[in-house]
């Protein structure tokens, strides 16, 4: 804190300081780094302070890179008290719903030759039924079959959608 003889720091020496980080990192727009620069050429103080800041980031920089622990992650969650999670959960549920994602259906509904067969066999199913060929229920009933690996997907994500309205409705806010 600054001693009350000292005088206040003029308003473009204030600004300038705000801005000098950003000046720094070369993120400010064209206009302010101009006007950074135009005082600091005429200002000693901002011009001192803004040499002392550019060789802590040049010190920074020089610093060797450090390798973080493998279970570094953990061991941060870990320390997050319970209470500052629960008060993050505004934040987390818009990613709520990656719980039932379609990596996690078992492998051979994944299976790209099973999904291609269940089409392929419903559309023929559908065709033959279509020109008259088969019966319509029994049709119906076979395209279902076919269809399986494809329904099966839809009827996952569709419960996932239920399950996901469920469990944001029942956290408190
Ligand atoms: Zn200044």
């Amino acid at each position: 804190m600054k001693a009350e003889t000292q005088p206040p720091t003029p308003p473009d020496c204030r600004q300038t300081r705000d801005r000098m980080q950003d000046y720094l990192d070369q993120t400010l727009p064209k206009r302010e780094s101009l006007a950074v620069f135009l005082h600091v050429r005429e200002c000693g103080e901002c011009s001192a302070q803004l040499a002392t800041l550019q060789s802590l980031y040049e010190w920074l920089d020089g610093l060797p890179p450090l390798e973080a622990p493998a279970d570094f992650d953990a061991r941060v969650l870990a320390a997050v008290p319970y209470a500052a999670y629960r008060a993050m959960a505004p934040l987390r549920s818009p990613r709520v719903p990656v719980l039932l994602e379609h990596e996690s259906l078992p492998a051979w509904v994944r299976s790209r030759s099973v999904r291609s067969v269940g089409l392929f066999a419903a559309a023929a199913v559908l065709a033959a039924a279509a020109t008259g060929h088969a019966g319509g229920a029994a049709a119906w009933t076979v395209a279902g079959i076919g269809c399986s690996p494809e329904l099966s997907v839809r009827l996952q994500s569709l419960s996932r959608r239920i399950y996901v309205a469920t469990v944001q409705r029942s956290i408190p806010r």
